[in-house]
């Protein structure tokens, strides 16, 4: 079997306010993007440059960095689907070090794919009256799209840089691209292509 793309615009330009706006990335721990992870997501690895990047670029504009981490107990039944990975305070759990967090940076630990399901995040994106998220990182059709998907619906304005995400497959690739535009009305565009003012 084999299915068509349907057509995905991206964005030429996306210039967008610093104060309001917030970069997460999400779950580039070394379980899912060091090639020693439980969970390892080769395409990972060409983000990294490219997240490190557009980190560099925020912080040189004052945008909040928000990391997440995919953080979880013994046992935890999400084990069932996907075997043990990112148990808490494991080195399986730590960000990779190319991405290593500041300490004014923002972590959201985060107990399932949704990085707002029972987590601080809307509080603190509210709290600093941030409009706008850039969402990067792992696993695209997983975690970053339920991030994007569940900050949509609370109506935050959804960028998603198609560069700097990554899945197991093209066609997991290509689906989370197609809710991200079709579904939720996000943003898609080349990093580069997005600037802070
Ligand atoms: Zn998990």
């Amino acid at each position: 079997m084999s299915v068509e793309v349907p057509a995905i615009k991206l964005a030429d330009n996306v210039v967008l306010e610093s104060k309001s706006t917030a970069l997460i990335i999400v779950d580039m721990q070394n379980d899912f993007s060091h090639p020693k992870g439980k969970l390892f997501v080769p395409k990972s690895i060409e983000t990294i440059p490219v997240i490190k990047t557009l980190i560099e670029k925020a912080r040189r504009k004052k945008v909040l960095v928000i990391f997440t981490q995919d953080w979880h107990m013994k046992n935890d039944p999400e084990f069932a689907i996907w075997g043990e990975h990112a148990i808490q305070n494991t080195w399986g759990a730590e960000i990779v070090e190319e991405l290593k967090p500041l300490e004014s940076d923002v972590i959201i630990r985060k107990l399932r794919y949704d990085a707002f399901y029972g987590s601080s995040l809307d509080h603190i994106l509210r709290l600093n009256a941030i409009k706008n998220l850039v969402i990067t990182g792992t696993v695209a059709n997983i975690c970053v799209l339920h991030t994007a998907g569940s900050a949509a619906l609370r109506w935050y304005k959804v960028i998603v840089p198609v560069d700097a995400i990554s899945a197991l497959t093209d066609f997991d690739y290509y689906s989370a691209l197609r809710q991200i535009d079709f579904l939720y009305k996000g943003i898609l565009t080349k990093a580069s292509n997005i600037d802070f003012v």
